[in-house]
């Protein structure tokens, strides 16, 4: 019997139309309509056009058929979902909450088809002896970007002009500059953007040591065994992971599989991905934030072609359709980027999982500083657990010293340089090698308040205190809000407002009053605002312009500065005080994170940390770089308190417009619950409550908490209260679910 009917999802966010409608087929476009196909329908009432995605298709009708409409049109010009990811978009919706078009956008990479593109590339036009000469011409009259170039370009012969420029930190100017020089030309090619193109595959493969074969080994016969698995790497930075992930790949492509490499997008770096063209030539892509919608469209589909082997990209690219996938490799599992911000919020680590074990493919997770759900797993053998301990060759971990701020307060020293970093940094200055001062938040502590009545800034629409800049302004981080600062408090009238600066733009001035003449870059949410300014300031501190670098978060990943000798940490402990139960997590990767900067080199290098709680075990076993004696620690404390991993955790957020009714919501839902799961033993609700945000543009927020050691039972809270939403009339309010939060609300 042929299928007359398809069940659509119509492409509204709308929890009360998510759901499937029927439609008939005209015979006209009997072959066209096909499960995964973007569809045009007659819509409500006033039959309005609304887009769709066709899920199934049946042969009999569920209502009277008289009333069933039928499709419009089938969209040319989207691109379709395949029928396995539908099934991973369902249980997307299933899993973390989500509506069903949420879900099916989230695996669907590119929606609109492209057209096809030229693409352009760096060809080198002097012989190698005759570019290593001009690099080292470039090099003497410090023309730093076009020596970067020359030796990339003496080493290949031809490479893609996006990785020049993104990678390699290089102007188009300078591109132009170097062309015009004659030691270059930039060429223009048609076909599937391919965003690279390495023709010389002289890689240098290190001969692989014990333990970096015996991973390979193992996980290629789980593999051929028919019990794939997940793998957990835990081996320090350097240790030689990169090449076990290599040897994987290699001997899937070799079995005539393919691989998806996830990444987190700042981690990509040029040295990175170069490593994994060498190895595969074109057969590896690149997918990430960069690439415009055209380029994206043509790596999937070179994916769904089979042009391609390997795909490297970051949460996203685990959606890329292979046709027969035969491994996942994770890198720096643990990277809080791994999870969605927006609905389905669902992490990259088990949705990995979930789509190698439909596809018989393998997981292979590797990290430093492993997340405490993945090695709590791999100590409980769901997955299984290698180590490197060492790096291969003579580079060391640096030395770490811990200086306690309390004590040199009482010593008499105010200066947000411990006596420890200044001698250190000073050093340094007097050597030419680099330091990095690394500050725990970004614009923390930056608030103002009245000294006379204790009044502090608050943005209006948010409620968090406003940041104090040099020009006079405050800012709010979360949206955007500016105002000039007041000269008299707005609540008492006083005319003494104070700020508690330590921000980053305060760590620059400090500089700059303890060592004149030090020049220092600083990098942070504002002096990054766009992708340019960010690769500016890393290309300047590369081409050693800078002798500090001052900076959040963002400078502790990924690059690699040779000359850099020595880190400083400025306040280590205060990620510690968020109110927070993966503070002591984070805080403990960053600050391990932070110490493998120093001494990439030849030379080695040293970290300093300074904190107010040189006690806090976070603190103690990242200075001595003792991931097990952190995890007993930690997991102690979440056994104790039933946190995430021991227990699973749903934070239901509540979002109104109007504060009682978002209280209300929110003590409806928690009743809601309380009486659904009287019978559940072990199930805890906590809440409802304010969130820390309370507020923010002028949305309010409220959460409730719902935890259980079995996932399944909280996917059985969140049908409920989702099923309960849609019988509700919520006008101003959403509600959005997150299961095994990264932060608390
Ligand atoms: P990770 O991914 O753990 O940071 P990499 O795989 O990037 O480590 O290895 C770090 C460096 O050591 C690289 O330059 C790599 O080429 C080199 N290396 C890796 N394995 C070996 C080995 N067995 N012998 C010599 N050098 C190696
Ligand atoms: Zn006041
Ligand atoms: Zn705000």
């Amino acid at each position: 019997m042929t299928k007359r009917y398809a069940d659509v999802i119509i492409e509204i966010a709308h929890e009360k139309v998510d759901r499937v409608f029927q439609y008939r087929i005209p015979d006209a476009l009997a072959e066209a309509v096909k499960p995964g196909v973007q569809v045009r329908v007659p819509f409500g009432k006033g039959n309005q056009e609304k887009t769709g995605y066709v899920v199934d298709l049946s042969a009999r009708p569920d209502y009277p058929p008289e009333k069933i409409k039928a499709v419009s049109a089938v969209e040319e010009k989207a691109v379709s979902v395949e029928g396995r990811q539908i099934e991973i978009a369902y249980w997307l919706k299933s899993n973390y909450g989500s509506t069903t078009i949420a879900a099916l956008k989230t695996v669907l990479p590119v929606k609109q088809k492209q057209k096809p593109l030229e693409k352009k590339k760096v060809l080198r036009c002097l012989s190698a002896e005759e570019t290593a000469r001009a690099a080292e011409e470039c090099e003497r009259k410090h023309q730093r970007a076009k020596a970067r170039v020359l030796t990339a370009l003496q080493a290949e012969e031809e490479l893609p002009y996006e990785l020049i420029r993104q990678k390699l930190h290089v102007a188009a100017a300078t591109l132009q500059a170097l062309e015009k020089q004659g030691y270059l030309c930039i060429e223009k090619e048609a076909f599937y953007r391919n965003p690279v193109k390495v023709t010389d595959r002289n890689e240098v493969r290190p001969v692989l040591n014990e333990t970096q074969q015996r991973i390979i080994e193992e996980v290629l016969a789980d593999h051929r065994a028919g019990h794939p698995g997940v793998h957990l790497v835990h081996g320090v930075t350097g240790s030689g992971k990169t090449e076990v992930y290599l040897g994987i790949i290699e001997e899937m492509i070799a079995m005539g599989k393919q691989a998806i490499m996830l990444v987190p997008e700042i981690a990509l770096t040029y040295q990175t991905l170069l490593r994994f063209y060498k190895r595969f030539g074109d057969r590896v892509s690149v997918i990430n934030s960069s690439l415009s919608a055209g380029e994206k469209y043509d790596q999937i589909e070179r994916a769904k072609a089979g042009e391609i082997d390997v795909i490297i990209g970051p949460r996203s690219a685990l959606f890329t359709p292979f046709a027969n996938l035969g491994v996942i490799v994770m890198d720096e599992e643990h990277e809080g980027s791994y999870k969605s911000e927006s609905s389905p919020k669902y992490h990259a680590r088990e949705t990995a999982v979930e789509i190698a074990v439909r596809s018989g493919a393998s997981v292979v997770l590797g990290s430093a500083t492993p997340s405490l759900e993945a090695y709590y797993r791999a100590l409980q053998g769901q997955y299984k657990l290698y180590e490197m301990k060492q790096r291969p060759g003579v580079s060391m971990l640096p030395a770490v010293h811990t200086v306690d701020l309390r004590k040199e307060l009482r010593e008499g020293n105010r200066s947000i340089f411990s006596r420890k970093l200044t001698a250190l940094m000073e050093e340094r200055l007097a050597k030419g090698e680099q330091t990095i001062l690394f500050l725990n938040r970004r614009g923390y502590a930056g608030f103002i308040s009245c000294r006379s009545c204790g009044h502090v800034m608050k943005c209006p629409h948010c409620d968090v205190s406003l940041s104090e800049h040099r020009n006079g302004m405050l800012i709010c981080h979360y949206c955007g809000y500016q105002e000039r600062k007041p000269v008299k408090c707005p609540s008492c009238g006083s005319p003494y407002l104070m700020g508690f600066k330590a921000g980053t733009e305060q760590v620059e001035e400090a500089i700059h009053k303890a060592f004149p003449g030090a020049r220092v870059l600083r990098m942070d949410g504002d002096t990054t605002r766009t992708k340019e300014s960010y690769e500016k300031i890393l290309s300047a501190f590369a081409d050693e312009r800078a002798d500090i670098l001052v900076g959040t978060q963002m400078i502790v990943k990924g690059h690699d500065f040779p000359k850099v000798t020595l880190v400083g940490v400025l306040a280590a402990d205060l990620s510690l005080n968020q109110n927070d139960y993966r503070a002591g997590e984070r805080t403990f990767q960053l600050l391990t994170q932070a110490a493998g900067r120093a001494g990439r080199g030849e030379r080695p290098g040293e970290v300093v940390i300074q904190t107010y709680r040189p006690d806090h075990y976070s603190v103690v076993y990242a200075a001595k770089q003792d991931y097990e004696g952190f995890y007993r620690e930690e997991i102690a404390y979440r056994e104790l308190m039933g946190y995430p991993p021991v227990e699973h955790m749903l934070a239901v957020l509540i979002l109104s417009r109007v504060q009682e009714e978002g209280e209300r919501l929110g003590t409806e839902m928690t009743e809601l619950v309380k009486k659904e799961t009287e019978g559940v033993r072990g199930l805890r609700v906590i809440g409802p409550a304010e969130a820390s945000i309370g507020k923010l543009s002028d949305v309010y927020r409220h959460v409730l908490y719902v935890r259980h050691s079995d996932y399944a039972a909280l996917v059985t809270v969140k049908d409920r209260l989702e099923q309960f939403c849609k019988e509700q009339t919520l006008k101003n309010q959403s509600v959005q679910f997150d299961f095994d939060p990264m932060n608390t609300y």
